[in-house]
């Protein structure tokens, strides 16, 4: 895979107790400096006007304040220090350059996984919470639908999908700030200042014209709260969280499914504690992919977190590191069948060695590996819960079996 990272991510430290540390990347890439076919980009972060396209501009000037002061507890978990501001544009820009990595046709070995913290998907449209500040995976979608107009040619050609079809290969490694080696990449950094539209380095690489639809998969062991706030009454937008229920932040039950127009298009699958692999597999297998199918992506977003793997020091779930590896696969897989790029995006994982073991089995999964089968069968509880979802009355298409050996 190749692999988005920036050293700036690690400037954001919520402190030593925290479970969010900056020890979680190193630890990641550590792991991967083991690897055969790793590679890094370190691509520019968001401008602003990339993170007021999903969040209210008043919410985003008070974050940037808050840390302009020094940071501190904005709430009892979500804790920021004056470095936190610029970490979280260059988590952001993370997130931002793998859909545009993706929908440039990085796939395969290629295929996109921003390694970015502070993670997203719990910030809400107008505030932070549960680790996040900046909804990393939903400006990435949302910048994929809104082409490159909205924010500028600080990226130039890494949007180009109706390009000449040669940015595939240099995709996001072209830019003056990026390169191969994170720390090269971040020597001398200063773009996460550039924070207004209209930048001076976009010779002719703008595409105004963005796709038509994203689906995001949220593998976090949490409901992807903040990702659901944002695009529950559209329908361009389909969301679906695979999570343990009862757990913080409380929401994600089946019943919320979209509202408006919308409705329809959120699809929420709270797992009873000490679910399996094989549970999350029937989810995935049985609703979440005959979903995109029936919703036909142009762009499909892994809102990744490991955090339901059986050893995560903050989770009762039971996904084992084998397991992510065949949750990756049907992301594939189906990426594959339904011709729809793909990319990652991390969210949490608090288990440094849990979250490394199992970001590298993802990445081993696109360099060739096949994952063992998760030999167990679905626990009942699981299974009711998602023959409860699919009661719902989605609208679900047929698709290939994409579980061939398990
Ligand atoms: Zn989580």
């Amino acid at each position: 895979m190749n692999f988005g990272y920036r050293e700036r991510c690690l400037d954001h430290d919520p402190g030593p107790r925290h479970p969010e540390s900056p020890d979680r990347l190193r630890a990641v890439r550590e792991r991967l400096a083991g690897c055969h076919g790793v590679s890094y980009t370190a691509p520019d972060s968001a401008p602003v006007a990339a993170a007021t396209a999903v969040h209210d501009p008043d919410y985003v000037e008070a974050f940037r304040q808050f840390c302009a002061d020094g940071g501190g507890s904005w709430d009892a978990d979500t804790v920021a220090v004056e470095a936190t501001w610029e970490a979280a544009l260059a988590s952001t820009g993370l997130a931002t350059w793998a859909a545009r990595a993706a929908l440039a046709g990085a796939d395969g070995r290629d295929t996109p996984f921003a390694l970015g913290r502070p993670p997203g998907h719990h910030a809400v449209e107008d505030g932070a919470m549960g680790f996040c500040f900046l909804n990393n995976v939903a400006v990435a979608a949302q910048l994929a639908l809104d082409g490159d107009s909205r924010t500028d040619g600080a990226h130039q050609a890494d949007g180009d999908r109706q390009g000449d079809g040669t940015d595939a290969d240099t995709d996001g490694r072209d830019g003056p700030a990026a390169a191969d080696t994170p720390e090269g990449g971040d020597a001398g950094d200063d773009s996460g200042t550039d924070d207004g539209p209209g930048g001076d380095d976009s010779p002719g690489g703008d595409t105004p014209g963005g796709v038509d639809r994203v689906a995001v998969l949220d593998w976090d062991v949490h409901h992807g709260n903040g990702t659901q706030d944002i695009f529950l009454d559209r329908g361009d937008v389909f969301f679906a969280s695979l999570h343990e229920d009862g757990i913080y932040p409380g929401t994600g039950d089946s019943a919320e499914t979209g509202t408006g127009p919308g409705e329809g298009a959120t699809l929420n699958v709270p797992f009873p504690p000490g679910t399996t692999t094989s549970g999350y597999l029937a989810a995935v297998d049985d609703l979440v992919l005959p979903a995109f199918a029936a919703h036909d992506p142009d762009l499909v977003l892994v809102s990744a977190g490991f955090d339901a793997h059986e050893h995560d020091p903050i989770s009762r779930m039971r996904v084992s590191t084998e397991g992510y590896g065949l949750l990756a696969q049907r992301l594939a897989c189906f990426a594959e069948w339904a011709d729809a790029p793909l990319a990652f995006v991390l969210e949490g994982g608090y288990g440094l060695d849990t979250l490394s073991d199992s970001v590298r089995v993802v990445h081993e999964v696109f360099d060739g590996y096949q994952p063992a089968p998760a030999d167990e069968a679905v626990q009942a509880g699981a299974r009711a819960v998602v023959d409860d979802v699919r009661d719902r009355g989605f609208d679900l298409a047929e698709t290939p079996d994409f579980g061939t050996d398990d």
